[in-house]
């Protein structure tokens, strides 16, 4: 085996961004060293699959969901040497795609275990060296040649309307991915903030016989869902602005099943966005993401069926309107004003769960890391709040839009110049991609 003599890649976020880069360039190069620096404490799962509760489904059909692009049978082949798993529809849980992720990992360990350093800390700051790049963490300094920033989705920030006292109660839960079900078994009446798959999540999480949930948001529309069985693939072809794009989804689903369509969609959707001037772009968020969102990232059918079963029951309830105000005091306070509607509506609930998703502007992100990137000009926010400026390359553009040498990111932080890269059919190729750039 040759000696680790090679460039030293330090990776910033072990999720499924920072760990299949790490496994793509030991997989390319003999010689490359990889630094992980993960702050949860776990290396792989990252935020969506570090999860036990077998109520969480992948969105994604387990034979699309391959670490690999151009080995689409991986995770099937691993599942079939697996003990104990099971799949609804084709799904299966997260915590099972998790472990597939720590496999990968403990393989990685194996085929190199001198080429591969993990680093159980926060990196909180970035300083560019005569050669390459030095991270500060809490656990110390480490050099690298080239860094590549995983750091997923922002944490979710509170939506307007939630004072800081609120923000500093118990009955309210800011981060729905660290809500732990067993701190609020008291709970009876539980306003959900939005009603997306992150609502259906927490809804899935916190139901329980007598408990009512009431999911709030804008429009008030919940996630599609997938087909039990697949549909027959849409071969058209989709072109143009957002306006014309739609016209041609509307006249397509007039002869396929709107999954096909939206799934050929998906295809072009990077193109598309790039294609598009910022003015559409921006138009694009502005009137047709809420639709966009619902039809795209779609509900596994099992999820879709208890989610019907809690609307059914009356256990869950979807309205929609503008939270206006969340008031602090024994219990939490809302007002919201119903789509449509002039005057507000009270209601008083015993516990309040943010479900409005990862915090897009990153300029408001008040993570170490982030703001010393923004502070020091390594990087520059995406105008549409879309992450960080990236070239096609994936290399940040730095305060004055020129890319910086040896600093790339991945994953979510990068819709802006790509769109859709927040899920695996799309992470899996970027990983590869930005693998050969490096080594390159
Ligand atoms: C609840 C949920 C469910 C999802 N379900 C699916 C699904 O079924 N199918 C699908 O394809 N996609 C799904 N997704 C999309 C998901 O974003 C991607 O599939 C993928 O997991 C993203 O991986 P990532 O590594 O980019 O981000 P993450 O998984 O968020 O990983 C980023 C990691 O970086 C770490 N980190 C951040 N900052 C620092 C720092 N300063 N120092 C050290 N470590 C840091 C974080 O702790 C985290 O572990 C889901 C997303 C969520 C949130």
């Amino acid at each position: 085996m040759a000696e680790p003599d090679g460039p030293q890649i330090a990776i910033v976020g072990a999720g499924f961004s920072g760990l299949l880069t790490a496994v793509n360039l030991l997989r390319a190069s003999p010689r490359v060293q990889v630094v992980l620096i993960e702050r949860r404490g776990v290396f792989g799962p990252g935020t969506a699959y570090d999860t036990g509760n077998p109520g969480h489904l992948l969105n994604v059909r387990l034979d699309n969901m391959s670490a690999f692009p151009d080995q689409p049978g991986h995770l099937a082949d691993w599942l079939a040497e697996q003990p104990c798993w099971r799949a609804q529809d084709g799904f299966i849980t997260r915590g099972v795609y998790g472990d597939y992720l720590r496999a990968l990992l403990d393989a990685a360990l194996e085929d190199a275990p001198d080429r591969l350093t993990l680093i159980g800390a926060e990196a909180r700051g970035l300083q560019r060296t005569a050669d390459g790049w030095r991270i500060e963490t809490q656990e110390g300094a480490v050099t690298a040649d080239q860094v590549v920033l995983a750091l997923g989705n922002l944490e979710p920030a509170s939506p307007p309307g939630v004072t800081e006292a609120v923000r500093a109660s118990p009955a309210y839960v800011e981060n729905p991915w660290r809500l732990d079900p067993a701190s609020v078994e008291g709970a009876r009446n539980v306003l959900l903030i939005g009603s997306g798959l992150t609502m259906v999540d927490a809804a899935l999480t916190l139901r329980r016989p007598g408990r009512r949930l009431t999911a709030l948001s804008r429009h008030g529309l919940l996630p599609r869902a997938h087909a039990t069985v697949p549909p027959a693939p849409f071969q058209g072809q989709f072109s143009g602005g957002p306006a014309e794009v739609l016209r041609q989804v509307r006249a397509a689903t007039d002869q396929a099943d709107w999954r096909a369509v939206f799934d050929r969609l998906r295809h072009s959707a990077r193109d598309l966005w790039r294609s598009w001037p910022q003015a559409q772009r921006r138009r694009f968020l502005r009137h047709l993401r809420p639709l966009w969102d619902v039809h795209r990232h779609r509900l596994s059918p099992g999820s879709a069926r208890d989610v019907h079963s809690m609307l059914a029951s009356g256990e869950l309830t979807v309205m929609a309107g503008k939270l206006t105000r969340l008031d602090a005091a024994d219990m939490i306070e809302a007002a919201w004003r119903p789509r449509g509607r002039r005057r507000p509506i009270r209601d008083r609930f015993d516990l309040v769960v943010n479900c409005t998703g990862p915090l897009g502007v990153i300029g408001q992100s008040a993570e170490p890391m982030i703001r010393d990137i923004l502070q020091q000009g390594y990087g520059r926010p995406d105008p549409l709040g879309l992450g960080l400026q990236v070239d096609d390359d994936g290399r940040l553009l730095d305060a004055a839009g020129q890319p910086a040498r040896g600093l790339h990111a991945i994953g979510p932080l990068t819709r802006g110049a790509f769109w859709e890269m927040t899920a695996v059919p799309d992470l899996r190729g970027q990983a590869r991609d930005l693998a050969g750039r490096i080594l390159a």
